[in-house]
């Protein structure tokens, strides 16, 4: 079962990543975590993605994907794997094809902008001891300082409303088009974000369950072939 998530920074794709790779028993791989893994191992490829980190460079495509190649090698991604945070633009995804690596199924996260832009601009942390709430969701007791130990509350320079909108035009420009590439290769789900996050989890099971199993009309067409045998 080879998964891919897709959706906006923010919608909790990496979330759902995690579960469904509790679920099922397959490693979630993000792609950045696995570039400072191999850079750390001194693999081929981590070698040559150090060389452009050094620099301050982006990690070109062909390196990153030699590095998730070697990483879906190993022996933990027999059952399958889940991607999370690549492919990020369609040529990514027309080279992790190239590569020979079967997708099953792709889930898309969709959450509205406007609840994205909320949720990320409700977040404070605590400057003391890093504590997290929210305005929102998890207010502290006085709303401005920590419950554990007073500190002030703060807010994440990548949780300031400009900075998320402007990393969800990145994603509406370079990632969301591959929803499209996806679909047309009948590979795409869409679960819905809900409120609450166990909503969202059981939609995302239901989804890949519901996903994986062979569609109605196919099971339809085998019987149909074997009565006429
Ligand atoms: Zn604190």
């Amino acid at each position: 079962m080879n998964i891919i998530f897709l959706g906006a920074p923010g919608a909790g794709k990496g979330t759902q990543a995690e579960n469904v790779s509790a679920r099922y028993g397959i490693p979630a791989i993000s792609t950045g975590a696995i570039i400072r893994e191999a850079i750390r191992n001194g693999t081929e490829m981590g070698l040559a993605a150090k060389a452009y980190t050094e620099k301050g460079a982006l990690v070109p495509d062909e390196v990153v994907i030699g590095i998730i190649k070697e990483r879906l090698a190993e022996e933990d991604c027999r059952k399958g794997f889940i991607l999370d945070g690549f492919p990020r633009t369609v040529p990514q995804a027309e080279a992790l094809d190239k590569m020979g690596v079967v997708i099953d199924l792709v889930v898309n996260i969709e959450v509205p902008d406007e609840t994205i832009i909320t949720r990320m601009s409700g977040r404070r942390v605590c400057a003391g001891c890093g504590a997290s709430y929210h305005v929102e969701f998890k207010p502290s007791k006085d709303g401005k300082t920590c419950d554990a130990c007073g500190g002030e509350l703060t807010v994440r320079r990548d949780d300031a409303p400009e900075v998320v909108k402007s990393r969800l035009d990145v994603y509406h420009e370079q990632t969301e088009p591959l929803k499209a590439y996806y679909e047309k290769a009948g590979k795409l789900r869409t679960v819905i974000g809900q409120v609450e996050v166990a909503d969202t989890t059981r939609l995302t099971f239901e989804t890949i369950e519901s996903g994986l199993l062979p569609k109605k009309a196919d099971l339809y067409d085998t019987a149909q072939k074997r009565g006429s045998d």
